[in-house]
């Protein structure tokens, strides 16, 4: 296997899909290449798509600071889109663009290999788990997928345009964000660790 270097040098000159026509840059993903946790969200939006790094605008923020109480530095976490570049006017995907973009993610998450992935928002909770169930239903739930966890929870974003601080979705973020910190402790030990206590 390749490195993810290797894999993100290649994506930053992807023409599959018409959204490589319209991008700033290509935004491969970021944080730690052994990530434990492995964020997924929809698509880079306006800021992203400038910066060429996921999550860096508001919804970024937000969830930079979930991270934050759950003591888990953002660097520590690799975080990613279903697809790589920005959509305009912040539409979501259609399926050509995410058929195209989907052996870029498959890759990365094979190169990664998290053991749990938390999915952002509806529409790539959808996307990843294949299922039809509203984001209010399955949201801080543990589903396996391909040998790891998923863990769906709210869009930073919805958060932000809907009820804000003090609404019961940022309750529930809250809670799904104890939930994800929950799982990763819950992982066994790799083998080597066991062995070194005997
Ligand atoms: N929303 C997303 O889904 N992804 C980003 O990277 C930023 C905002």
């Amino acid at each position: 296997m390749r490195t993810l270097e290797e894999a993100a040098r290649e994506a930053a000159t992807c023409t599959r899909c018409r959204l490589s026509q319209g991008r700033t840059q290509v935004v491969y993903g970021v944080g730690n290449p052994n990530a434990d946790l492995m964020f997924i969200g929809e698509g880079p939006g306006f800021h992203e798509d400038r910066q060429g790094e996921p999550f860096v605008g508001a919804a970024g923020q937000l969830l930079n600071r979930m991270l934050a109480e759950i003591e888990i530095p953002r660097e520590e976490v690799r975080i990613t889109n279903v697809v790589l570049c920005r959509p305009p006017g912040n539409r979501d995907p259609l399926p050509d663009e995410t058929d195209a973009c989907n052996p870029w993610l498959t890759e990365q998450v094979s190169l990664v290999d998290p053991v749990v992935i938390v999915t952002l928002g509806n529409w790539a909770t959808r996307y990843i788990l294949g299922n039809r169930a509203s984001i209010s239903r399955v949201r801080g739930q543990r589903f396996p997928w391909n040998g790891r966890t998923v863990i769906p929870t709210f869009h930073p974003a919805a958060i932000l345009h809907g009820g804000g601080e003090n609404s019961r979705q940022m309750a529930s973020l809250r809670m799904d964000f104890q939930e994800i910190r929950a799982a990763l402790a819950e992982r066994p030990e790799p083998a080597e660790e066991q062995l070194g206590l005997f």
